[in-house]
């Protein structure tokens, strides 16, 4: 009998790549190992920064996890999804990006060695899950509480946040301004939107010029030279209206033939302006702030009426203001009265750096409120930002969380302990997983000891047996002097859903990783190589 040839057969479109079983696991996990790589240099105080430049030219020095990882345009799919994690982290918190994205690389790390010891994929990411369920609720019981009242707990919080990130010298003006405003802002019934805090960065000065203003400040100067430069016990208009008559929408013609007709046709124009300035008059505003524009004879007569006012203001910061100054905005000039006026105690055009701006300040409990983050250079500035930003983020979950814990590796620690005398009483595979999570943990406290140029082994060696000795449950790495401190009694404070959030995401996408054992990618997709680069990301890896 002749054997009849082997036909291979095609499912896949020509040019699909595809790679299956351990190979895909491999190299997903590889990837994602590159990424957290990566970051895991920027972690704590003694993090170092990155110089990140873009294919037009454009610099960005940084520290901050999303911030690296959105410059990085990764490709890898699986890589993609660690940057996700530091995306929902930003979302979620403000803060923790890293941690967030170096723990993932971890847990596929540990994850790594528990295939090789042939232990199934599925039973890792099983195990996985309920340690991250179980951790939760260890957080939980470990954290201590915290209200607005406790101020110092509340500044600590801030600084932590930003020691290593640029702030050095000011972080205490700063986190003092980050703490207020932040209480500034609240809600009666405790609602935090940090969208109510505007950040307005000005190079010029110093991070110690930095500024809150009990109000809002614009980038726009007054309109007219001739309206005053400030004024008192400001009654502030929000018109969502133009102050300029409406070009006809469809074509018109008007035909003039004496001068007479052209000028009763001003004279017409003029007419409309001047009523709808006395309109403005009439309801006792003495400050207009305009999202449209206003016309020159309208300006005219708004400054001979000693009217401060600026035009084209954005949308975001007409809203700001009406909560800042407790006025309503109008979009139908004829509807203004008095009771829609806002009030500020002083609204000025200022110059800042080199540009006019115009503050509206001094307002009565404003509920929206403005930063202003000054610095030597706009490198410096971004970073600052970055900083506050985090800084503001993690009094946010503060307050509204209501609970805290202690940093520099302390929170980690104690968690890795309690889970591995939780796995003691498990029994099976799954043990090996939630042994092999906790372990994880512990790339917090190494990361920061190596950063700072500590012996990695030494300390946490030191730190295992303090914490196994129940000498205090936030015994952590003191970075600064090299040894280790009670980091609740040094201030450094986080937020526990700073912790809580990273744990989710992190256990969430490695356990997604896990499952996967075929890549399938079509030809032509941006993504279809699910190979490294030669070398790595960055030549981490
Ligand atoms: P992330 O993007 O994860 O927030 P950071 O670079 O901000 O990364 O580093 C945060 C880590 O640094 C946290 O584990 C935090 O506890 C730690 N940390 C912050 N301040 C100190 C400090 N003064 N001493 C030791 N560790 C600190
Ligand atoms: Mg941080």
């Amino acid at each position: 009998m002749v054997q009849q040839p082997v036909q291979p057969i095609f499912i896949l479109q020509e040019g699909t790549q595809r790679s299956t079983g351990r190979d895909a696991q491999r190299n997903n996990i590889m990837a994602a190992k590159a990424v957290a790589e990566t970051v895991r240099t920027t972690l704590g105080p003694k993090g170092m920064d990155k110089m990140l430049v873009s294919s037009l030219g454009d610099v960005v020095i940084t520290n901050d996890g999303v911030t690296i990882l959105e410059e990085m345009q990764i490709e890898h799919p699986a890589a993609k999804m660690l940057v996700e994690v530091a995306k929902t982290q930003e979302n979620e918190v403000g803060d923790g990006t890293t941690t967030a994205v170096v723990l993932a690389g971890e847990l596929l790390k540990n994850a790594e060695k528990l295939i090789d010891d042939n232990v199934h994929p599925t039973v890792i990411a099983r195990g996985y899950r309920i340690a991250a369920e179980k951790a939760r609720d260890l957080l939980e019981n470990m954290a201590e509480q915290i209200t607005e009242k406790d101020e110092a707990l509340l500044k600590n919080i801030a600084i932590t946040a930003m020691t290593g990130k640029g702030a050095e010298g000011s972080k205490e003006l700063l986190a003092e301004l980050c703490v207020k405003s932040v209480k500034q802002i609240r809600d009666n019934d405790g609602t935090i939107d940090l969208e109510n805090i505007k950040i307005e960065k000005k190079i010029g000065g110093g991070a110690e010029n930095s500024e809150l203003v009990q109000g809002i400040l614009i980038d726009k100067e007054k309109v007219h030279s001739a309206m005053p430069r400030m004024i008192k016990n400001a009654k502030i208009a929000l018109l969502d209206a133009a102050l300029e008559i409406k070009s006809p929408e469809t074509d018109t013609k008007i035909q003039i033939s004496t001068p007479d007709q052209l000028q009763a046709f001003l004279d017409q124009e003029e007419k409309i302006l001047r009523n709808m300035v006395d309109k403005v008059i009439k309801s006792k505003a003495n400050v207009i702030i305009c999202q449209k524009g206003i016309d020159d004879i309208a300006q005219h007569y708004l400054a001979k009426a000693g009217v401060y006012a600026v035009r084209r203001v954005k949308k975001s910061d007409m809203d700001k203001l009406a909560r800042a100054t407790n006025a309503k905005i109008v979009s139908n000039l004829n509807d203004l009265n008095e009771q829609d006026l806002g009030y500020s105690g002083i609204v000025e055009e200022q110059k800042i750096g080199d540009e006019m701006m115009t503050f509206v300040k001094e307002c009565k409990n404003p509920k929206a409120v403005t930063l202003l983050i000054r610095g030597g250079t706009e490198h410096v500035i971004a970073e600052l930002e970055r900083a506050v930003k985090d800084s503001l983020g993690d009094i946010s979950a503060s307050l509204k969380n209501k609970k805290v814990v202690a940093g520099a590796g302390a929170v980690e620690m104690e968690l890795a302990k309690e889970l591995r005398n939780y796995a003691n009483k498990l029994s099976g595979k799954e043990q090996l997983a939630v042994l092999a999570f906790a372990n994880s943990l512990e790339i917090i406290p190494r990361t920061l000891a190596e950063n700072a140029g500590l012996d990695p082994v030494d300390m946490l060696t030191d730190l295992k047996s303090k914490h196994d000795a129940n000498e205090g449950k936030w015994f952590g790495i003191d970075v600064m002097k090299g040894k280790l401190f009670d980091a609740w009694k040094a201030g450094v404070i986080e937020p526990l859903k700073i912790k809580t959030q990273a744990i989710q995401s992190a256990s969430e996408v490695s356990e997604l990783i896990l499952r996967i054992d075929d890549v399938i990618a079509a030809s032509g997709s941006k993504d279809n190589v699910p190979q490294m680069p030669p070398g790595g990301y960055g030549g981490m890896e």
